[in-house]
């Protein structure tokens, strides 16, 4: 199996700038999961570039639940 690097890097939500391991997504989940954190993949998108410096899995909870209830606000 070939490695999809640049398809993967264009469908990439990070924002972090300059990451050598964009595109590459076993080694973003090995990178993130040594540091105990989540990839930015998996935040809301709404809230990926607020979360880019708190990947944690307590901050991730903390963005999933607010943008559920954002998404109850707006009636989806
Ligand atoms: S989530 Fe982390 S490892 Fe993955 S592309 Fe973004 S900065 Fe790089």
């Amino acid at each position: 199996m070939q490695c999809k690097k640049e398809e993967n890097a264009a469908n990439c939500s990070c924002t972090f700038p300059d990451c050598p391991r964009k595109g590459m997504c076993c080694e973003c989940v090995a990178h993130h999961k040594r540091k105990n954190e989540i990839p930015a993949c998996l935040f809301p998108i709404e809230a990926e570039a607020e979360t880019m410096n708190d990947r944690s899995f307590e901050n991730f909870v903390k963005a999933k639940e607010d943008h559920k209830k954002q998404m109850a606000e707006l009636g989806n």
